[in-house]
């Protein structure tokens, strides 16, 4: 038996030193480059990726078509994912919160929510987060960690399982712990498992968006990359209330954001989702509302206001729900689309900005 580990070939973010790589770890170029250094015919690379992305294996012996000493070579390389379920919590408006362990003893929290006619899965990106946002829980412990692709993509795996029947899991947004566009090229590799690998999750790129704080020259190159939808945490109209709250503001500020977003690669009938959270006199006025109304003329927009979710890190309060109405009200006399986002799970600390993976 071999060393287990990739001793002859690099095998993309080295995870786990004392044990077997993480199968899902690696890019459809490194699972193929491995399998032609152990002299397996081309095809076995698709082969295991739909074994492990459209079936769910959890195991190499599921992998029922592939040759007995080769599904035997492949455990003795491999495990198949490093997640794993520590505790599922479930809101009494049917989402469900995930504390994952990783292999290194950190924990992330993915959020399943059920909507009208799918789920949709909110997947981190990193332990913790180094942006340092005044309004979000996630930001109290700081950056431990960016995730690697398996651990990206294994929030799905992990969670697709236990969603049976009624709807399908076809929604992915990047919207849990961390900054995604912080971890370019690790969540670059797991979209393309997600969405473009033809034997990979087959996610549509229309029902996957990344929502950024606005690291802006990262803009560029997601828009060269890759065609999933982009939303950007906007949460002011003006750069003294945006680097209060959002201490990036300072490196890119409103001016340079909004102009990134005009030169962003759109498809043809593409919108940028910008997520305003509405905090009780502090981003909520009528002039608020003009200021945002003026701010996104020159970019094809939609907005997501979304009444800030009350939690123990932080003062910052709701605004009531006339304020609330009233922006919601002058962006669509603007002639905007914009839709008041309730998040779920706020019961179990499950809503957007509550995530902080500890128990
Ligand atoms: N880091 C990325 C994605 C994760 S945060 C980003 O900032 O965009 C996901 C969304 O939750 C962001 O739009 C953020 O503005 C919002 N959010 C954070 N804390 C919140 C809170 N307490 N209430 C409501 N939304 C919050
Ligand atoms: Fe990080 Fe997003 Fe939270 Fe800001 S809002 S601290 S970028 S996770």
């Amino acid at each position: 038996m071999e060393a287990p580990s990739s001793s002859r070939h690099a095998i993309g973010p080295k995870i786990q030193p004392d044990t077997k790589p993480d199968i899902t770890e690696l890019t459809r170029e490194e699972l193929a480059a491995w399998v032609r250094d152990h002299d397996l015919p081309a095809y076995r690379t698709g082969q295991i990726m739909r074994w492990l992305y459209q079936r769910h294996a959890a195991s190499f012996d599921e992998m029922t078509d592939i040759a007995k000493t080769t599904r035997s070579v492949l455990s003795d390389h491999f495990i198949i994912l490093s997640l794993k379920k520590q505790h599922i919590e479930s809101s009494s408006d049917g989402s469900q919160k995930y504390l994952f362990g990783l292999f290194d003893g950190h924990t992330i929290e993915t959020v399943l929510i059920p909507e009208k006619t799918h789920y949709t899965l909110c997947i981190s990106t990193q332990v913790g987060c180094a942006m340092g946002c005044r309004f979000c829980m996630t930001a109290k412990s700081g950056l431990i960690r960016n995730l690697t692709q398996g651990e990206i993509i294994g929030q799905i795996l992990r969670i697709a399982k236990d969603v049976t029947g009624d709807r399908p899991l076809t929604n992915i947004v990047l919207m849990g712990m961390g900054e995604p566009l912080a971890n370019y090229d690790n969540v670059m590799r797991a979209i393309r498992i997600m969405t473009v690998d033809p034997d990979g999750l087959q996610l549509s790129t229309r029902r996957v968006t990344l929502s950024t704080s606005g690291l802006v020259p990262r803009f560029e190159d997601l828009g060269r990359d890759s065609k999933i939808n982009l939303a950007i945490s906007l949460n002011a109209t003006e750069n003294a209330t945006r680097s209060r709250l959002m201490p990036i503001n300072d490196r890119y500020p409103i001016e340079q954001l909004i102009d990134a977003c005009v030169r962003y690669a759109l498809t043809p009938r593409g919108k940028i989702t910008f997520e305003y959270i509405l905090i009780q006199g502090i981003n909520d006025t009528v002039l608020d509302a003009q200021r945002l109304s003026k701010l996104l003329r020159p970019v094809k927009a939609k907005i997501n206001l979304i009444p800030f979710n009350e939690h123990s890190g932080s003062d910052f309060k709701r605004p009531d729900e006339s304020a609330i109405l009233r922006f919601e009200k002058i962006l669509h006399d603007n002639g905007y689309t914009a839709i008041i986002r309730r998040s779920k799970g706020s019961d179990i600390s499950a809503a957007c900005g509550q995530l902080s993976a500890r128990r």
